[in-house]
C-alpha cells in the first residue's frame, strides 16, 4: 500500500471531536478494503463474499442532517454536533458526509436567529428556546423540509421567521414546528405543527414514491440505497406472481419496491406502529393493492403464518443491528420458501443467523454482496441470497 492511500487528504478538522467518521483516517479505497476484509473474515464459511460496491463520490450522501444550538458564555450562538460521549456542542458549519444543502440552510437558521430574538435552550437551566435543528432532504425531489425542534410551542413572529428563511431557499416545501419540552436525548418531543407546506416531503427510489414525516424512519443515503435495494431485488429473482414476505419492512420500502418489480402480493411485517402507517401510506401513493402491512413481531408474525401453512415465495428480511431470532428462523425454515434476501447492517449478527440457517435446514448462501451505504464510517451493510 502506498503511504498516501493511507491519509486523507480530506481529513475532517473535528475528526476526533465530532466521532461520527470513525475511517476518516484512511483513505476511501482503504476504507473499502478494510470492509471489505472485515465481511471477509465474518462470512467466510458461506462462500466468497463478491467485492464490495463503494461510492464513485462518497461526500455528501447524508440526506437527514441535525444540529444542536448551544450559547457560549461569550453570547456567541453555536450549532453542530455534540462531541462524541457528552453533551458539548461542537461548532460545525458544513460536514464532508452531509447534504450541503442542509447544511447551509442550518447556518441560516442560526444566522436569522439574533434578529427574530431566538434563544438557544439550555439543558442545564431549562430556559430558552430552540434546542435543535433537522433538515431532510429528497435527492431526487429537492423537496427540502425544516424541522425547528423548541422547548415551548410559543413561537413569537413564526411567520416573518418562515418567509425569512423560505427567501433564502425556495427549494423549502415545508416547515415544522416540533415541540420537546422534556429532559431527554431524544431530538423530537411528541407534538408538532406545521408553519409551512404540507408536513412532509417525498423522495423517490427505486421508481417507488416515498413520504417522509419528521419522525419517520428513511434510509440517510439514498443513491446506496439504490444499489441496495436494487441487488435484493435482482436476488429476489422475481417473476410475476410470486408471494413475498417484507420482514423488518420499516415503512415498507422493500415491499413496495418489491410489488412494483413483479411480486404478485407483498405483506410486510415491522414492530414500529408509525412506521407501519408511513408503510400504508407509501402503498398507497404508489397504488398498490396487492400489499398488506402488520404491525407485530417479526418472529411472532413468522410463527403464526407457518402455523397456518400459509406459502410463500420469497422471504426479504432487514432485521436491526441484533439480527433475527430463533423464533424467526426456524419459522422461515417451516415455512420452506424458495428464496431468502437477507440484507443485513452487522456482518457479526449475519454470520450467526447464516450459521443457523444452513446448519438447520438444506438453505446455502448463493452470493454476499457488500455495499458501502456509510462512507467514512465503520458500518457494513450486506445482502446474502439463499436457496435450497
Ligand atoms: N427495511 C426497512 C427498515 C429496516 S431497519 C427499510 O429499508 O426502510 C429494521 C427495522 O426492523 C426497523 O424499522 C425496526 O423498527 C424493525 N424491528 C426491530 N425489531 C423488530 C422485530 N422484532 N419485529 C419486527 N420489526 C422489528
Amino acid at each position: 500500500m502506498k503511504k498516501s492511500e493511507i491519509t486523507n487528504s480530506r481529513l475532517c478538522p473535528v475528526y476526533k471531536k465530532c466521532g461520527g467518521c470513525q475511517l476518516q483516517n484512511m483513505s476511501y479505497p482503504e476504507q473499502l478494503r478494510f470492509k471489505q476484509n472485515k465481511v471477509n473474515r465474518y462470512l467466510k464459511p458461506f462462500g466468497k463474499p463478491l467485492p464490495i460496491i463503494g461510492m464513485d463520490d462518497p461526500y455528501h450522501y447524508r440526506n437527514k442532517v441535525q444540529a444542536a444550538f448551544y450559547t457560549n458564555p461569550q453570547g456567541r450562538i453555536i450549532s453542530g454536533v455534540y462531541q462524541s460521549g457528552s453533551h458539548r456542542v461542537v461548532g460545525i458549519d458544513s460536514c464532508q458526509i452531509e447534504d450541503e444543502t442542509a447544511d447551509k440552510v442550518i447556518v441560516a437558521v442560526r444566522k436569522l436567529m439574533r434578529s427574530f430574538k431566538m434563544t438557544t435552550f439550555n439543558e442545564d437551566t431549562g430556559r430558552g428556546f430552540l434546542r435543535h435543528v433537522l433538515v431532510k432532504r429528497g435527492f431526487a425531489t429537492n423537496q427540502v423540509m425544516l424541522v425547528l425542534v423548541t422547548a415551548k410551542p410559543m413561537f413569537p413572529s413564526k411567520n416573518n421567521f418562515v418567509k425569512a428563511i423560505r427567501a433564502q431557499f425556495p427549494e423549502i416545501t415545508t416547515i415544522v414546528q416540533n415541540i420537546n419540552p422534556y429532559q431527554t436525548n431524544l431530538v423530537l418531543g411528541d407534538k408538532q405543527q406545521v408553519l409551512y407546506g404540507k408536513g412532509y416531503i417525498e423522495d423517490v427510489l427505486c421508481g417507488c414514491r416515498f413520504r417522509i414525516s419528521p419522525k419517520s424512519f428513511y434510509q440517510i443515503n439514498p443513491v446506496q440505497t439504490e444499489v441496495l435495494y436494487g441487488k435484493a431485488i435482482e436476488y429476489a429473482g422475481l417473476k410475476g406472481n410470486e408471494t413475498v414476505l417484507d420482514a423488518y419492512c420499516g415503512i415498507g420500502t422493500i415491499g413496495i419496491i418489491a410489488a412494483k418489480h413483479g411480486a404478485g402480493r407483498v405483506i410486510g411485517v415491522e414492530l414500529n406502529g408509525d412506521a407501519v402507517r408511513d408503510a400504508i401510506s407509501n402503498a398507497k401513493a404508489n397504488s398498490l393493492q396487492n400489499i398488506r402491512f402488520y404491525k407485530g413481531d417479526a418472529g411472532d408474525f413468522m410463527r403464526a403464518v407457518a402455523s397456518e401453512d400459509e406459502g410463500c415465495d420469497v422471504v426479504m428480511m432487514d432485521p436491526p443491528r441484533a439480527g433475527s431470532s430463533k423464533v424467526f428462523l426456524d419459522s422461515l425454515i417451516q415455512m420452506d420458501p424458495k428464496t431468502v434476501v437477507y440484507v443485513s447492517c452487522n456482518p457479526e449478527t449475519l454470520a450467526r443467523d447464516l450459521k443457523y440457517l444452513t446448519d438447520n435446514s438444506r438453505y446455502r448462501v448463493r452470493k454476499i454482496q457488500p455495499v458501502d451505504m456509510f462512507p467514512h464510517t465503520n458500518h457494513i451493510e450486506t445482502v446474502v441470497l439463499l436457496s435450497q
